[in-house]
């Protein structure tokens, strides 16, 4: 009896091996990845340039399976979370979030995280498992086509993907990496590198690996100016001290679609959100371990396990302002789908704990801080 492999697991060249153990041509194999892809298609019967004998034998192997849907929640301004069961009492979360010139995607990479940073909820929850390619993929699969199918066009819908969303995308790296080929892949979503994000707590191995690999925009959440900081805030930094979290994303750069890194701030108060924390990055980044870069301001998301307080809006401009004097670009992450967040509340039990990933995913528009001339 041969098991059946979900199509959603296999980047193009892992499609074409999959077709090849078939005895079919590459060029079939392409054409199957463009009906999954492209155009959505699940039930190989539609697929109707593909030879019948092929259908056939496609069925008695593949399937191409959805991750169930336990809720959705849509917002006044658009945004969109879902909320996906991966089985053994897990969920997932995914975004949508259109904007003027753009409509992106958050999407999670692991069933909760093993990093453990205390501002997260999800690091509070620990870790469950990692997803996997597959499953990775098919929150994009999903909310593209499910979209495209509302507005009744076949015009593409997600323009940027970011890999924010519950987990740390680098601690889950082989399942990662197709998923990412098949979002740049000409024949799958072809996204441009510039356009997918990865956002890493700063697994510097890894960091390095995704440079050769396939090097799509970086976002490393820094948090801290400093190393006792940042051991408290980001357990991680104690692996990967920031000296090599630095030095990783500079070297990341010479592969990088982009030419500069955005560090991610999640805006604590009393705790990183004073004026001295912003100068010590300055110096960080200008100075001899530099880099360029670009800050993403992120007022904090309270959940009560924390124990954190967000930082006043006046910490946060004034924050800003003192990094944009300095000729650092930055943003503030401006809040989406608030009503929706509320909503979430409403969810039942354990389900709410893994849903609060949802609210800092939500918040994903930016306010330019222009910097004075
Ligand atoms: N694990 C990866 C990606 C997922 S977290 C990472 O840490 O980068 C995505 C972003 O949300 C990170 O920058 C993280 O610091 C931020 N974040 C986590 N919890 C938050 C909260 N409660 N409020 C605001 N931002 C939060
Ligand atoms: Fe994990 Fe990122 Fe949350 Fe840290 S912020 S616990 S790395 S998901």
């Amino acid at each position: 009896m041969t098991t059946s492999t979900n199509l959603l697991e296999l980047d193009l060249d892992g499609i074409a091996a999959f077709c090849d153990a078939l005895g079919e041509k590459r060029f079939r194999a392409t054409q199957l990845f463009r009906w999954i892809h492209q155009r959505g298609v699940a039930d190989f019967d539609q697929m109707s340039d593909l030879a019948k004998s092929l259908r056939q034998k496609l069925k008695g192997c593949a399937h191409v399976a959805a991750l169930p849907i336990l809720s959705e929640h849509a917002s006044a301004d658009g945004t969109i979370k879902w909320l996906f069961d991966v089985g053994g009492g897990n969920a997932v979360e995914t975004v949508f979030i259109p904007e003027d010139d753009r409509a992106t995607l958050c999407i999670s990479s692991q069933a909760g995280c093993a990093v453990g940073c205390r501002f997260c909820s999800t690091g509070h929850q620990g870790f469950s498992r990692n997803l996997s390619s597959g499953e990775i993929l098919a929150q994009l699969w999903f909310a593209e086509h499910q979209l495209r199918q509302r507005r009744g066009s076949d015009e593409r819908v997600i323009s940027n993907v970011v890999m924010m969303g519950m987990g740390e995308p680098l601690q889950n790296y082989s399942a990662l990496v197709p998923a990412l080929r098949t979002m740049l892949d000409d024949h799958g979503y072809g996204l441009s590198r510039r356009r997918v994000t990865v956002s890493t707590s700063g697994v510097v191995p890894m960091i390095e690996r995704l440079a050769q690999d396939c090097p799509v925009a970086l976002a490393v959440s820094l948090h801290a100016p400093d190393n006792a900081l940042r051991d408290n805030l980001v357990p991680l930094n104690r692996k990967y001290p920031l000296t090599e979290l630095l030095a990783a994303c500079r070297d990341y750069l010479a592969y990088a679609p982009r030419d500069f890194i955005t560090f991610e701030y999640c805006m604590l108060d009393g705790v990183n959100d004073q004026p001295e924390h912003a100068r010590q990055l300055i110096a960080l980044v200008n100075g001899p371990t530099g880099l360029p870069c670009k800050f993403n301001l992120i007022p904090f998301n309270p959940f009560p396990a924390s124990g954190l307080r967000r930082s006043s809006q006046a910490a946060v401009l004034a924050f800003a302002k003192i990094l944009s004097d300095a000729g650092i670009v930055t943003t503030v992450r401006k809040t989406r789908g608030d009503d929706i967040d509320a909503a979430c509340g409403q969810l039942a039990g354990d389900v709410q704990d893994r849903t609060r990933v949802g609210e800092r995913m939500a918040r994903l528009r930016t306010i330019p801080i222009v910097p004075a001339s």
